[in-house]
Parts: C-alpha cells; sequence; structure tokens
C-alpha cells in the first residue's frame, strides 16, 4: 500500500491530524500568501506556503506531495494542511530564506538560533541549499587558519552573533563527523566560559528549556582547558628557546625577547586559550620590547607556526587520550 497523501505516520517528523483544531492557530504574518497551496502547522503557527517551492528546494517535501490526497484529509481554506513537529522559529527562519533570500550573507550577519534552524530543518527534510548556507556561516565561526582566527578575535571578520553561552548549544548541534572541526572550535570556546556557566549551560530564550553540554563534551572541556592552559605556555617556552635571525641589527635582541616574554606570561596571558595570543599581538610585544626587524619575523613566524599547529590538531586536544607530542606545538 502506498502512503497516504501527507501522512506520513511511521516518520514522527510529519503527521496529520483530523478535526479543525488548527483553524484557531494563528496565520503567520508574512509567511501566509493567498495564492500558496499547502498550510504547514508548526508550534502554535500556520503558514500557508506554496507546493511548488518547498518541493525543489527539498526531497522530502518533493516526494510528500507527490502522493495522491486521501477525500478526508484535513484542509485549510482548500489548501491541504501539514502538521509539522518543528518549532515555529525554525520554520519561520528557513521559509523566511526560501521566500526572500539568502540576505544574510553580504549584510547583517545571522544569529545563531536562525543558523541552528538551517541546521535541523535542512537534516530533517532534505535541503541542500540552506545545509550550505548553514555551513557557510559555520566554517566562517570556525576558521581553519590563524589569519582568519584573528580576524574574528579583532573584530575585523564579523560572525554568527550569539550569546557566549551559547557556543555550549553550538557544540551540541554541531556533533556530526563532517563537523567536526566547527564542533571543536565550539568546545574550545566553551573552554573560555566561566566554570559555573561551562557546567550547568544555559536556558533557550524560545523554549526555555535547559541547554547543557553532554557528559562527554563536559569532560572533554575540563581535560582541554588543562592541555591548552599548558600549550600556552608551550608556545612562550619555544620561543624563549629558539635561535633569532642569521641577519639580526639588534644589539640586545636576546634581552629584549626574553623581557617581552617575561612580561607577556606575568602579566595578561590568556588562561586555555592559546589562539588568543594574535599574531598582531605578538609582532607588537617584541617590537616594542625592541627586538630588531629581522628577529621579531623570526619569532612571529615560530609563534604562527605553533597557533596553526594548535589549530590543525583542535579536535585532538577533546579526546580521550592524547600522545604528549600533541599537546606540544613544536611537534
Ligand atoms: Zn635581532
Amino acid at each position: 500500500m502506498p502512503r497516504t497523501n501527507y501522512q506520513l505516520e511511521n516518520e514522527d517528523h510529519l503527521s496529520r491530524r483530523d478535526g479543525e483544531r488548527s483553524l484557531e492557530v494563528p496565520r503567520h504574518e508574512t509567511l501566509w500568501f493567498d495564492d500558496g497551496s499547502v498550510v504547514l502547522i508548526a508550534g502554535n503557527t500556520q503558514f500557508r506556503v506554496h507546493k511548488s517551492v518547498l518541493a525543489c528546494k527539498s526531497v522530502v517535501f518533493q516526494d510528500l506531495f507527490t502522493v495522491p490526497q486521501p477525500d478526508d484529509a484535513q484542509t485549510v481554506e482548500g489548501c491541504p494542511a501539514v502538521h509539522l513537529t518543528d518549532s515555529a522559529e525554525d520554520l519561520e527562519d528557513v521559509l523566511d530564506v526560501l521566500y526572500h533570500g539568502l540576505r544574510y550573507k553580504s549584510s547583517n550577519d545571522p544569529t545563531w538560533r536562525m543558523v541552528r534552524a538551517f541546521l535541523r530543518i535542512s537534516d530533517k527534510y532534505t535541503m541542500d541549499e540552506i545545509r550550505k548556507e548553514a555551513l557557510y556561516h559555520l566554517n566562517i565561526y570556525a576558521p581553519d587558519n590563524t589569519e582568519d582566527w584573528d580576524a574574528i578575535f579583532t573584530g575585523s571578520t564579523s560572525c554568527i552573533s550569539y550569546e557566549p553561552w551559547e557556543e555550549i548549544d553550538i557544540a551540541n548541534n554541531t556533533r556530526e563527523p563532517d563537523l567536526q572541526h566547527i564542533h571543536a572550535v565550539a568546545l574550545y570556546n566553551c573552554c573560555h566560559l566561566p566554570t559555573k556557566t561551562l557546567i550547568l549551560g544555559g536556558t533557550d530564550m524560545y523554549s526555555d528549556a535547559r541547554i547543557e553540554l553532554s557528559r562527554d563534551d563536559l569532560v572533554a572541556c575540563v581535560t582541554a582547558r588543562e592541555r591548552l592552559r599548558i600549550a600556552t605556555s608551550d608556545i612562550l617556552k619555544q620561543a624563549l628557546r629558539c635561535n633569532l635571525s642569521y641577519t639580526c641589527t639588534g644589539s640586545n635582541c636576546f634581552t629584549a625577547r626574553n623581557s617581552a616574554i617575561h612580561s607577556w606570561r606575568d602579566m595578561d596571558l590568556p588562561l586555555y586559550d592559546p589562539l588568543a595570543m594574535t599574531e598582531v599581538d605578538a609582532r607588537t610585544r617584541y617590537q616594542v620590547a625592541g627586538v630588531c626587524e629581522p628577529c621579531v619575523e623570526v619569532l612571529v613566524g615560530l609563534h604562527q607556526t605553533a597557533r596553526q599547529n594548535i589549530l590543525d590538531k583542535l579536535p585532538t586536544y577533546f579526546e580521550e587520550e592524547l600522545e604528549e607530542t600533541d599537546v606540544n606545538p613544536q611537534a
């Protein structure tokens, strides 16, 4: 027997309900088109949209609409009604993009909530374009090179907007093999949350749900904090031990280098955050201490290589067992 129209009873994400209850559900203010051909009902909102638009963006909807409709199927103003178990907010964010375009790419950055909606809905309904949009923003959030990392850190590149505790939610929603680097960056950022927040999480303002790290990720973060603290200190130790430039033009570069590093270590070393020591920060500290330019180049080059090495191996900081060499940026 072919499955009945709009009744994917074996798939809990789509279901049809009988009766006229949906008529009491408020209509979305803008995502209600008078010439729409299907009414989606999610949470406390009805969306009247077009089958053709959904079908060309989603394999799941395409399949759903090819099945003939039974006589007793629920309708709203003559349109078939489809009840979805998604939140109205998630559906709104995705429909908004389908109808109004990828507006966030060039102007405002989306909030994490929107990107999370893109991830959830695209995964559930196989919407490749929406998934690409989510990944576009997540890849900016989680760069794989120090240059782009520094651009976010210094605010010259903008990125998804979110509350600090929402790093936990980002980590929870990126636990899949092909998002490994993004997940590691979210966990890395979780390491810098206040310990109380790291353990207790935060409250989702839309669902009121408590969002906490999984037990595994929490253990991983606590373990990684120690590894990252060592990695931070190792970057400076390595700079203290290295040979300076063969073309040194200074008279006391060794002393200047040492004093720059000691003051760095004593004053404002970022705890658990070796990547926060930006290239500009390193260069400025050496220059101010009086290191000559060729020697500054050597030190900054080493510094950046060590940071890139950490970024390349970021997921390993959150793995259960780690080889000693893996936490050592010189490795
Ligand atoms: Zn020098």
